[in-house]
């Protein structure tokens, strides 16, 4: 059992560490095909060049195929459903429990309900084709589904006990399979597509083909080594709710930052967003500090942390408040100033 965020920021904290550099918020809008290879990938924020570009864009991978006049596969987004439990639900159910789709086989694994690392309880997903790539969006029907197919398989959870839901969309190719291969037309584009679930179970060994994929490629134009500096290990940052009493009095006579709590429903010290916000990639907006240390995922849903946050991020980089974004671009946190 993995938590899908933490190794996602392991893995991207530890590719910078190693020299990677990783643009945020920077959209692919065209492709320069010239003599049947790429020479560049233009976005909204300027033209970026490389030897070998990999489309891995999700429920967009068609698209960005098509840029390069490459599109022979086509994705058919598939939403889920999920909902969440508080902590304290966590002794409930040690195990995952399956609820496996026999009559049609294909389009999901069937969901359940399973526990977090965290000791959350999450129930679903659910399966449905929609026709909108980016629909995150939740209804009441999709909840009471959701609610009438999972809950029953642990008779001690309660509707109450829930503190909230979400929904994913699924890349799903006609084929219902992963695409990850060279381009047949274009000399030096890789796809990674279709990775639908298990998709994230599947990472490891898609990387593996990706990386042979890539040195292969690359192997027909430079000579290409190992680079023995390279260091596949990330320290991750001390989490107190995870300290027995006495390692916490030890970091907090070391660093008093994480004496202070920020998140008290998550027990997350001032001391952790900080070293959020300093991360090799940083944490700058509410909802990437919310993913590395947990603020605002307990039952007040951040209600009470948020503020406190905010403030931090407008401290640690030294701009007013009225500049935090919740995700980037124009998600701006605060109208303005009051009185203003
Ligand atoms: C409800 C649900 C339940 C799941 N359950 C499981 C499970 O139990 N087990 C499991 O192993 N897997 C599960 N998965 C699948 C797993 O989450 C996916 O397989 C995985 O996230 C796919 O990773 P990806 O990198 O291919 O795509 P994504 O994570 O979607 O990443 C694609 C990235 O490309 C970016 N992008 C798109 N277009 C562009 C563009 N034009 N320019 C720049 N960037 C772009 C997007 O912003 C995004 O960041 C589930 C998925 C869902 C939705």
């Amino acid at each position: 059992m993995v938590a899908p965020d933490q190794v996602t920021i392991a893995c991207a904290d530890n590719a910078v560490q190693n020299g990677a550099r990783i643009f945020l918020n920077t959209a692919v809008i065209g492709l320069d095909v010239e003599g049947g290879r790429i020479t560049g990938v233009r976005t909204n924020r300027g033209r970026l060049r490389g030897r070998v570009v990999i489309n891995a864009a999700g429920v967009w991978a068609d698209r960005v195929a098509e840029l390069a006049d490459d599109r022979f596969y086509t994705i058919h987004p598939r939403k889920g459903v999920m909902a969440i439990t508080d902590r304290s639900t966590g002794d409930l159910q040690r195990r995952s429990l399956g609820m496996m789709w026999i009559r049609r086989p294909g389009r999901t694994k069937g969901g359940g309900v399973s526990r977090t690392i965290e000791g959350n309880l999450l129930l679903g997903p659910t399966a449905d084709e929609v026709p909108d790539r980016e629909d995150h969006g939740t209804s009441c029907e999709e909840l009471e589904a959701l609610l009438h197919r999972h809950m029953p398989l642990n008779a001690q959870l309660r509707p109450d006990q829930i503190i909230a839901y979400f929904a994913g969309v699924r890349a799903v190719t006609f084929e219902e399979d992963f695409v990850v291969e060279e381009s047949r037309r274009v000399a030096n584009l890789i796809h990674v597509a279709g990775i639908q679930s298990p998709g994230l179970t599947a990472a490891p060994a898609i990387a593996e083909d990706v990386r042979d994929l890539v040195v292969a490629m690359l192997r027909r134009e430079v000579q290409v080594r190992a680079r023995p500096e390279f260091d596949p290990c990330r320290k991750s940052p001390p989490s107190l709710s995870g300290l027995t009493l006495e390692e916490r009095h030890r970091l907090i006579l070391r660093n008093p930052a994480y004496g202070r709590i920020v998140c008290r429903c998550e027990e997350v010290s001032e001391g952790e967003v900080v070293a959020a916000i300093g991360s090799p990639l940083p944490a700058t907006t509410v909802s990437a500090v919310k993913h590395r240390t947990r603020t605002g995922m307990g039952r007040c849903q951040g209600g009470f942390c948020t503020p406190s946050v905010l403030k931090l991020i407008a401290r640690e980089m030294a701009v007013p408040a009225t500049r935090v974004t919740w995700q980037g671009g124009d998600s701006l946190m605060l109208a303005g100033e009051t009185g203003e």
